[in-house]
């Protein structure tokens, strides 16, 4: 995720144990990958889903989100877009709430929680809320600073207690090796009627298809895979999930951190930003809608 993705959080869960090496086919759709008119990337012939055409190694991919990820490299700096994560974690909450009408009587568990902000801002609207993530210093400040039940390590190797009613994974697909596995892992993980609440880049946007191979969500490989409305159901009909929502919500980000992206990420021009990103009205938030961010909803059949 780089600094400008509106989806909000960065959650880094990706380091697993089975490498992209192992999988040639479709993990949508088990169809065989074709090129794609977007250069570094390839296309399913049967289902379309689109994701990157590289390999990469386990090691590789968890020395990627080290705590450089969060500070600078790709992120300003995320602990200081608290506020404005928060304010978009209360949107998707409420949205929650309107489909699954007892969610205060839920067990909820978020799969790359990062810093534990999304835990912090929805335990008082859940019975109870967990999360995991791959990022030690992430976690880590989760416990201490936040004082939420963040688990270190990866989910495929997670053995839960119990099942739970809700697992969340908030602009984290995009980022997994094998989303497949991890959306099979949530399938046995939620109970019968349960819920996965999903947040990706849409590549099936207007936005996304008018900017083509400059479509900002597009940058291999910390971002792996590139999602349509239509790829991503498909991946959870077919394992036990029925779609129940789909939106575009609009995200806030801080000024500054919309400065940092364009100045220095995408200009190259460091130094003025340097000068400038102490101006008090760069405090300020701003919610921006290019409606290629979706937020996907399921329920587990059965
Ligand atoms: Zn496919």
């Amino acid at each position: 995720m780089n600094a400008f993705d509106l989806g909000g959080v960065a959650a880094s869960c990706g380091a697993v144990s089975t490498s992209l090496a192992d999988k040639h086919d479709c993990l949508v759709c088990g169809g065989g990958y074709g090129p794609c008119k977007l250069p570094g990337l390839k296309q399913c012939a049967a289902c379309g889903f689109i994701t990157a055409d590289l390999r990469i190694s386990d090691a590789d991919l968890s020395a990627l989100y080290g705590e450089d990820y969060f500070h600078g490299e790709e992120y300003r700096n995320y602990v200081s877009e608290e506020e404005s994560l928060k304010a978009n974690f209360r949107r998707r909450i409420q949205t929650l709430q309107q489909l699954i009408p007892d969610l205060a009587r839920k067990r909820l568990f978020e799969v790359g929680c990062a810093y534990g902000f999304f835990l912090d801002e929805v335990r008082r609207d859940v019975a109870h809320a967990q999360g995991m993530d791959i990022a030690v210093d992430g976690t880590r400040f989760a416990r201490e600073q936040k004082r939420v039940d963040a688990l270190t390590g990866n989910y495929l190797d997670y053995q839960p207690q119990a099942r739970v009613d809700l697992v969340t994974m908030w602009d984290t697909i995009e980022h997994l090796p094998r989303p497949d596995l991890f959306v099979e892992k949530a399938a046995s993980h939620v109970l019968p009627g349960g819920h996965i609440a999903i947040t990706t880049g849409d590549i099936g946007s207007l936005n996304a298809r008018l900017r083509g191979r400059h479509w900002r969500m597009i940058h291999p490989p910390t971002h792996l895979h590139y999602f349509s409305v239509d790829t991503l159901r498909e991946l959870l009909e077919r394992r036990g999930f029925e779609v129940v929502h789909v939106s575009h919500p609009g995200n806030a980000r801080d000024l500054r951190s919309i400065l940092h992206f364009i100045l220095e990420l995408r200009l190259g021009w460091g130094g003025l930003y340097q000068r400038i990103a102490g101006w008090p009205v760069f405090n300020l938030s701003l919610t921006l809608n290019l409606f290629d961010i979706m937020f996907i909803v399921a329920r587990r059949k059965g």
